[in-house]
């Protein structure tokens, strides 16, 4: 199960979040939660700090996966999620940092031992990287269901592609939509909307400032949204070769902490979740400078984000 002390240790420092751990704990639980696995933007890997983006969603205990960043599996299995239950993976859009796992998440699923469905949904090209990857570990694949006697993990694996916003997924339990949002030079980027009988949650993906997600996030209980740190980006890039084309990117394609308590405060959900720190690795930044701004649009509750935090 989700690490209660990591939890705890995650929020020492939050001396000014409207949310005492107490309180978040004297709650009846929840039949919808959401467990923020890795919390770092970008795809660059770190020895300790922040993982790779990937949020889970366990509704009635079933997993539904947002982006799978490299580590997912370890941070799944650190929130007590055995792989083999994995059963719906979303992919918001097709930078490495959301999806690097995927292949290597399917397999480890598959080698974990029990007939496994996976569903995954995202973008056109979702479909050619799952064969790609299969292609990648042909030979341990084959080899493994003849010396084995392993099912095929080829036909575990439905890839469901989308171009265009709208409906992605219902079932008894949720529906599942999704909302074109603004990630250049990348056209088909997407934030999701999951509407459980309990909660409303919003995941905003990558994007720089998006309206559009005032009129997609409205009235939902909680909504997570990327984040970037202008003077953390200045420093980072400082140090870089190719500082000025990447600091282009980063503005165009991220979003400012006082514009992503614009979306909230609009959109008029209950909690913002800062997530997808960018930069996700300057210790030095602290949850209040990370927070700050987004409390001047936004006056509801406000969490920063830490990886296996339950909301
Ligand atoms: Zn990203
Ligand atoms: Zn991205």
């Amino acid at each position: 199960m989700f690490d209660r002390r990591q939890f705890l240790i995650g929020t020492a420092s939050l001396s000014f979040a409207t949310l005492l751990p107490h309180q978040l704990f004297s709650q009846e639980p929840k039949s919808t939660r959401i467990i923020l696995l890795g919390t770092k933007g970008g795809p660059s890997v770190g020895k300790s700090g922040r993982s790779n983006p990937a949020t889970l969603m366990l509704i009635n205990d079933v997993p539904y996966l947002v982006d799978c960043g490299y580590g997912s599996s370890r941070q799944l299995l650190s929130a007590g999620i055995s792989l083999n239950r994995l059963r719906h993976i979303f992919i918001t859009h097709h930078h490495s940092d959301h999806h690097l796992e995927l292949g290597a998440l399917i397999y480890n699923a598959w080698i974990t031992g029990t007939p496994i469905r996976i569903d995954a949904y995202g973008p056109s090209g979702l479909r050619r990287m799952t064969q790609d990857f299969f292609n990648y570990q042909k030979f341990d694949i084959d080899t493994r269901i003849v010396d084995e006697g392993r099912p095929d993990p080829r036909k575990l694996v439905v890839a469901h592609e989308f171009n265009q916003p709208g409906l992605v997924l219902q079932n008894e339990a949720v529906k599942v939509t999704s909302c074109l949002v603004r990630h250049p030079p990348i056209k088909l980027a997407f934030a999701y909307r999951f509407d459980a009988k309990d909660r409303s949650v919003v995941i905003s993906g990558d994007t720089a400032y998006a309206p559009e997600l005032v009129e997609f996030a409205k009235g939902a209980d909680v909504l997570v949204h990327e984040v970037m740190y202008l003077p953390g980006v200045e420093a980072l890039i400082k140090r870089l070769p190719n500082a000025k084309r990447l600091r282009e990117h980063l503005l165009a394609a991220h979003t400012l902490p006082e514009e992503v308590g614009k979306i909230a405060d609009r959109a008029g959900v209950k909690t913002l979740v800062l997530s997808h720190f960018v930069p996700g690795d300057d210790a030095s930044i602290t949850d209040e400078q990370w927070a700050a701004g987004a409390r001047k649009n936004f006056k509801g509750r406000i969490i920063v984000g830490k990886d296996l935090m339950e909301i």
